[in-house]
């Protein structure tokens, strides 16, 4: 019985959210008594530093298949990964290809799946673990009545911790099925850091009146390092792209740093940002919701606040140097 983590390597690099998988399937592994390996899919940069952040040993299969993400083919391999070393714990990110895929492995193993946990299992015998539901409202606690057991982690939950040594790293040899589905093209946003994974993210929404105005966003992202967001209607609108839409039916995020402007703080829109730790609200209505939700609040019009504080972070940050 081991633990065994999926450490995704998209184009070939590691992002946070592997290291982090990795550190908590170590701490699992620690619980279990038990070993934690890591597993990679296709060619990656610096495999054996995955021993930094708790792998024991790196398998890694490479196959044709692999070269491009689908959903089926990349949880087979796992699956057969699992069998082979006989895991009875799989841990992946719960990024959009851990979305994609945790179901199908739990299927082909016949496990139990809890997706989005976000913290240490609270309890080994029986294996327990929880995760944030009702939109972040409740915390529900799962245990495992299945032999093996995948649990999918959420971004910004647990931090990355180096504490071992680079890892020995052995390929494995695996029989994949023929990929249904070809990729024609795909086109990466350049330039930020992609809204799962950033620190801090700048949101706006409908108080912004026009996408014209999206200049002083834009510059706020830039001088604190920023990924910006946006409310839905602001991506139905098109005044902003929809890979920007958080919320229920956008993306869930968790950065440390969430700063909202000129957004109501409908509950839907709460839904994908209320787990960030700390939030900002900048709104001139003083009754909008937000306001429950926020760690700080600025209550005033954005169009005067936000170009102030744009000109007070470049202050600080050129005083800071
Ligand atoms: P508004 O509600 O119009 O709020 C604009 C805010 O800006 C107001 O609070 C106002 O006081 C403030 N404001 C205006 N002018 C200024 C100014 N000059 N200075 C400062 N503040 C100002 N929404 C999402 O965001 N994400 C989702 O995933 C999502 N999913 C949904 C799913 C369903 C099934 C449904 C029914 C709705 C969903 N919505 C979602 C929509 C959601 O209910 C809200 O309608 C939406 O979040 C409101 O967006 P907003 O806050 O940008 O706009």
């Amino acid at each position: 019985m081991s633990v065994l983590v999926y450490a995704e390597s998209p184009m070939g690099k590691f992002k946070k959210a592997a290291y982090e998988a990795l550190s908590y399937g170590k701490k699992v592994a620690e619980a279990l008594q038990t070993d934690c390996f890591a597993l990679v899919l296709g060619n990656a940069d610096n495999a054996a530093d995955l021993g930094l952040f708790g792998a024991q040993k790196v398998i890694q299969i490479k196959n044709a298949a692999l070269e491009s993400f689908d959903a089926a083919v990349y949880a087979a391999a796992i699956s057969e990964a699992v069998k082979s070393i006989g895991a009875d714990t799989v841990v992946l990110s719960h990024s959009s290809t851990g979305k994609a895929i945790a179901g199908r492995i739990a299927v082909r193993l016949g496990a139990g799946l809890v997706s989005g946990v976000n913290s240490l299992p609270t309890s080994v015998q029986p294996f327990s673990v929880q995760k944030s539901v009702f939109s972040g409202k409740a915390i529900a606690e799962y245990s495992f009545e299945t032999s093996i057991r995948v649990i999918s982690l959420l971004g910004n939950a647990f931090p990355p911790q180096k504490t071992g040594a680079p890892a020995p790293v052995e390929t494995m040899e695996v029989v994949l099925p023929a990929s249904k589905v070809k990729v024609l093209e795909t086109k990466r946003v350049e330039g930020t850091v992609p809204l799962p994974e950033a620190e801090i993210v700048v949101s706006a929404g409908r108080g912004m009146k026009d996408p014209s105005n999206w200049g002083m966003i834009e510059e706020m992202a830039k001088i604190l390092g920023a990924t910006t967001a946006c409310s839905r209607p602001v991506a139905d609108a098109h005044w902003r792209p929809h890979h920007e839409h958080v919320g229920q039916t956008g993306l869930a995020i968790r950065p440390n740093l969430y700063i909202a402007i000129g957004i109501s703080g409908a509950i839907q829109h709460l839904a994908g940002v209320n787990n960030s730790k700390v939030i900002v609200v900048i709104n001139k209505d003083p009754e909008a919701p937000f306001f429950k939700a926020a760690d700080y609040g600025v209550v005033g019009d954005l169009f005067e606040i936000v170009p102030k504080l744009n000109e007070a972070l470049k202050q600080f940050k050129a005083s800071a140097h």
